[in-house]
């Protein structure tokens, strides 16, 4: 990993001290674990973050080819990738992630101080009810995605993404190890689905539904947000239909649940990201109302949530439909078979 030091530590031999109470270990392991966990999550973050914002000082540097509708700048020899939809279809996905993933774990180190600092019982329960139900999909969905946009980012550079010189598969490489370590993003699948999710007899999913639920029925009442927030409606309609699913038919086969927890994990990450872009958008849509001398960067808010609508949203559909796949054809083969072409 870049600036990071590592090695493979063997114990054989050695002597182990007991720390904290017998048979509390894991638990005790778990309260470093959860803040690393949303560590690593934040790294997806900043990796996904770094290659992007060198993809767009590319981007408007490098001349390739015309724009489709004619040349742009035909006083040069090539327009800037700018003008390409394609191009700009990876910046935008890059904008779009990173810019609400930063809201996404911002809102959650405010419910770890919640869940520690708020006054009332009630309000500490529900931060660390929902902090804890986040805490998976903030590392598995951000490092996931984060990696995504490193390569995106990448490929922005066409071959000079590829070669060492400009840097860009280096943050590959390095944004690839955050989705294997502090637990694999399957493992924080399987937390999220098989403990998470049926905790307290599901509270924390529930307060979740809530959550999202009453920022789309405030948003609802706003012409300008009611697009958008009939969007997020349905994806969360999709969340609540997997969630069910999963009571149904993950208790009396688990590998059903085992087999859906990486799309819920996903499904989840893009719900979360759509209450980020609601709130940032009534936000905006609150600073152009009030008058603002910056309404370019909140226009820009705006237009970058309509794309989350047009682009992100509609994959909770088929993430549900994957998830209701359940496990017979997964399981099925003999481990043989997969050898066999
Ligand atoms: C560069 C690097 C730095 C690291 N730094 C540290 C460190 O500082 N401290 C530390 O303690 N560890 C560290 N690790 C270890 C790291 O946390 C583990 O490698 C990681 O959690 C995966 O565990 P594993 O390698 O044992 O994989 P395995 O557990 O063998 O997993 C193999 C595969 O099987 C899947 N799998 C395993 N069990 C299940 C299951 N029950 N259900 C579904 N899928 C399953 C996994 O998701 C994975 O895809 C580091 C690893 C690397 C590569």
């Amino acid at each position: 990993i870049h600036g990071n030091a590592t090695c493979v530590m063997n114990y054989d031999g050695a002597t182990g001290y007991m720390v904290g109470e017998e048979n509390k270990g894991l638990r005790a392991m778990f309260i470093m674990m959860n803040a690393a966990r949303l560590g690593v999550g934040l790294q997806g973050l900043a990796q996904g973050e770094i290659a992007y914002q060198n993809a767009v000082v590319y981007a408007g540097d490098r001349r390739q080819g015309r724009a489709l509708t004619g040349a742009q700048d035909p006083e040069e020899k090539a327009d800037t990738l700018f003008v390409h939809p394609d191009v700009r279809r990876m910046l935008m996905d890059g904008k779009a992630f990173t810019e609400s993933m930063r809201g996404l774990v911002l809102w959650g180190a405010l419910q770890v101080d919640l869940a520690d600092k708020a006054e009332t019982e009630e309000e500490r329960r529900l931060a660390n009810d929902l902090v804890s139900l986040l805490t998976p999909v903030i590392k598995g969905y951000g490092t996931a995605k984060g990696y995504d946009i490193c390569t995106e980012s990448q490929q922005v550079y066409g071959g000079h993404g590829y070669i060492r010189e400009w840097g860009m598969e280096q943050f590959v490489r390095d944004a690839r190890i955050a989705m294997i370590y502090e637990g694999t993003n399957g493992i924080q699948a399987m937390d999220l689905v098989g403990r998470k999710l049926g905790q307290n007899g599901g509270r924390a999913i529930q307060a979740f539904f809530k959550v999202v639920a009453d920022e789309i029925a405030e948003a609802k009442g706003h012409e300008k947000l009611a697009g958008f927030a009939e969007a997020l409606e349905k994806a969360n309609g999709e969340l609540q239909k997997s969630t069910l699913w999963f009571m149904q038919h993950g208790m009396t086969n688990p590998n059903n649940a085992g087999a859906g927890a990486y799309h819920y994990m996903h499904l989840m990450g893009i719900v979360s990201l759509g209450l980020m872009w609601l709130r940032m958008s009534k936000a905006a849509q609150a600073a152009l109302e009030a008058g603002t001398d910056n309404p370019k960067y909140y226009e820009a808010k705006l237009v970058t949530a309509q794309y989350f609508a047009e682009r992100f949203l509609p994959d909770t559909a088929s993430l549900r439909r994957k998830i209701e796949g359940g496990s017979d054809a997964i399981m099925a083969l003999d481990p043989e078979m997969f050898a066999v072409a």
